[in-house]
């Protein structure tokens, strides 16, 4: 099968944070199928490390109300023609992420607040009728 996964989720360091979501779930589930490894926020030209953000009203911003909403369509974008490229029967992504969270984001307050919802990446995912699926879910 082909499948894309979340960077972080495979041990790359591409998170806000310069950290990783390394999942040996995941690593174990993809033994012997075509990876590709996609970081959207850096896809989107989002520096590492990087403040954190959330969905504000629709619209991606930082703590102090600035936007990153182009940097994350942009970066979703490039996601989504690397998953059509690679014609990916399955995309794994890391949950509660702005640009990958699949049931729930947080909640735009900045204070760990998590409600259900869809980060960018995973909206466009939905949109392209393409099967995905959170870490949480595998
Ligand atoms: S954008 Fe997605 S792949 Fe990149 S660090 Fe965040 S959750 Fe991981």
């Amino acid at each position: 099968m082909r499948i894309v996964v979340s960077a972080c989720l495979l041990g790359e360091n591409c998170k806000y944070n310069g950290g990783n979501n390394y999942s040996e779930k995941v690593s174990r589930f993809i033994e012997g199928h075509e990876v590709v490894a996609v970081c959207p926020e850096v896809l989107g030209g989002l520096p590492i490390p990087r403040e954190p953000s959330e969905i504000v009203n629709g619209k991606v911003c930082h703590k102090d109300g600035s936007s990153v909403d182009d940097e994350f369509r942009k970066g979703a974008q490039l996601a989504m023609k690397i998953v059509t490229d690679h014609r990916a029967e399955l995309v794994i992504l890391q949950s509660r992420s702005p640009s990958c969270g699949v049931n729930s984001i947080y909640d735009g307050s900045f204070s760990g607040k998590i409600i259900p919802g869809q980060g960018i990446f995973a909206e466009l995912l939905k949109k392209a009728g393409i099967r995905f699926i959170d870490i949480e879910d595998l």
